[in-house]
């Protein structure tokens, strides 16, 4: 298929930040994976190059219709001085789920995932060792095909970019205070909310900023349909701790199924902790909210990994969780996940390459 992986190699490495103030996916490393696909052809070209721009036709599909697709993952620096990434399978997996979803052509999971880690061998320099940083790496495709036609790209280029980043949220693992979107819905059942494609995130944008400007840090999304079903927080999957089992909204269609969630999922049951998926009302939330029972609400997510929730804001009403601050198993489940990632703790579920 793609043949043979070529290194083109950087004469101009570039100075590299201070890993004091990387803040989230403003830095870029020396080199980039690029691979192009033709109809008929296949994907081919697969090469490492230096960073740098790509030139694109006004008319690329991409830029009218949207036709891509994105992932996010992690390489941490280990105690050990080696590189470890974070289940990335997983990501090629759901890469290749999203690809099908917006008529991308798949890719060769395995194929990509050996790319990527060549990728990160020639920029390991660039892998940040302090605490509360790694390396974002950011996969995506683009539909590269000139012609206006509203159809599936017959071209596509496929490339690899890595960042090195330092905490997503300025507040850390302090509690944020969210606000439950009643306006704009993120995605519905049957549309594209499962996919990681561009289009969900900038649909996001307008209630985020609204958010934002209310002094609120997240948007907490409602289903599309009830508008009463909780689905998500930000770009984050969500977790509440209702008396002493923890409840996250099951995977409705339109919600990400999250790696992190998943991680969490199992790492909770690990701890000896009820987990339930299941449905779960703003109403409901709300009412337990009332009677003290809902203890705890976190966020996870590749980029965050646990962010703690301390207010939330529903139709001008507002309830405190926790009294404001991180709940216990937030906390533990926090340090027990990033420990696992960074290669600190015992590697127990085989999560680390
Ligand atoms: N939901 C959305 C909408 C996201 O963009 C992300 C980030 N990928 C997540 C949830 C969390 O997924 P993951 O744990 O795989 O990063």
């Amino acid at each position: 298929m793609q043949g043979e992986l070529k290194i083109e190699e950087t004469t101009q490495r570039k100075p590299k930040p201070d890993t004091a103030n990387l803040s989230f996916g403003v830095y870029m490393t020396d080199h980039m994976f690029t691979m192009d696909y033709d109809k008929g052809q296949g994907w081919h070209d697969a090469k490492i190059v230096p960073y740098g721009p790509i030139p694109m036709d006004p008319a690329a599909k991409v830029f009218h219709y949207g036709q891509t697709i994105f992932e996010g993952m992690k390489a941490y620096t280990g105690p050990d001085g080696s590189i470890r990434l974070f289940r990335p399978e997983k990501n090629f997996e759901r890469f290749n789920r999203s690809c099908r979803r917006m008529s991308i052509p798949e890719i060769d999971e395995a194929f990509v995932l050996n790319a990527l880690k060549e990728l990160i061998k020639l920029d390991r320099g660039w892998v940040p060792s302090a605490p509360n940083t790694s390396l974002y790496i950011r996969p995506f495709v683009i539909a590269t095909e000139n012609h206006l036609g509203a159809n599936p790209s017959i071209r596509y280029k496929m490339m690899i970019i890595l960042s090195p980043v330092g905490a997503y949220y300025a507040e850390g693992l302090n509690p944020v205070r969210i606000h439950v979107e009643t306006r704009d819905v993120r995605a519905v059942a049957g549309g594209v909310g499962e996919a990681k494609t561009a289009g969900n995130y900038a649909a996001s944008m307008q209630a985020q900023e609204n958010a934002y400007g209310a002094g609120y840090s997240q948007v907490l999304w409602l289903d599309g349909v009830h508008r009463r079903y909780v689905e998500e927080v930000g770009s984050m999957n969500v977790f509440f701790r209702i008396g002493n089992r923890i409840v996250t909204p099951s995977l409705s269609g339109s919600i990400l199924n999250g790696i992190t969630r998943d991680s969490s999922i199992h790492m909770l049951r690990d701890f000896g902790i009820e987990v339930e998926e299941r449905p779960i009302t703003i109403d409901e939330l709300y009412a337990c909210a009332e009677d003290g029972t809902l203890l705890e609400a976190f966020g996870t997510g590749t980029a965050a990994v646990v962010s703690p929730i301390g207010e939330i804001g529903w139709n001008g009403k507002t309830v405190k969780i926790g009294g404001g601050e991180t709940g216990e198993w937030t906390s533990r489940l926090y340090e027990e996940l990033t420990s696992l990632q960074r290669g600190d703790t015992e590697d127990r579920f085989g999560w680390t390459q």
